[in-house]
């Protein structure tokens, strides 16, 4: 059983019930450990272009399945929420499912880079991953999830729901 840790974002259509979907699908392969507070965060983008907002979420999930399979299952859910297949890469998304850290596995393929290659600079996933995995190691930098994300700072992130929005209704 991996203790696998997954980023969640939204910036398109109702942001807070696709994250709420995507965490429903998620416990089709995988036991929910934990679930962040939800977060809004302006949407950034390397070229300097505004989009709408993101929602920002992490979880925490046991799972059976080897990352490359898992990785295939979130995109299946991406496609399932209504994410187009392949748009440009910081286009708005009503879904983005990111797979952050999977154990201390390290994986390097053409389509999968675990830990994440950016979690490290970005304080939308490290705020979040921060409430529920804040004593995970990092296993390339070597330093927890406390201290990278205490370094990142958490400037534009807002919390807007305190843990169990994901269950909530309304
Ligand atoms: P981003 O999540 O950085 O905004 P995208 O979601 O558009 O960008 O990028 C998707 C691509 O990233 C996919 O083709 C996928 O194969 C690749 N990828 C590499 N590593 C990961 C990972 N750890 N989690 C999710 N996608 C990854
Ligand atoms: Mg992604």
């Amino acid at each position: 059983m991996a203790d696998v840790c997954i980023a969640l974002g939204a910036n398109l259509g109702d942001r807070r019930a696709n994250l709420r979907s995507a965490l429903r699908a998620i416990k089709d392969v995988a036991r929910i450990v934990a679930v962040s507070s939800l977060y809004e965060t302006d949407a950034v983008t390397p070229d300097g272009s505004e989009g709408p907002p993101y929602y920002n979420a992490a979880c925490r999930v046991e799972t059976e399945l080897e990352p490359l399979p898992l990785l295939g299952f979130l995109q299946s859910v991406e496609r399932h929420i209504g994410r187009p297949p392949s748009r440009e890469r910081w286009a708005p998304r009503p879904i983005d499912l990111d797979l952050l850290l999977y154990g201390d596995d390290i994986v390097e393929t053409d389509d999968l880079t675990v830990p994440h290659p950016h979690m490290a600079e970005r304080s939308f996933v490290l705020v979040p991953l921060a409430e529920i995995a804040a004593e995970i190691l990092h296993p390339v930098l070597e330093r927890t999830i406390a201290e990278i994300a205490r370094e990142a700072g958490a400037a534009g992130v807002r919390r807007v729901a305190e843990t169990g929005w994901e269950s909530a209704t309304g």
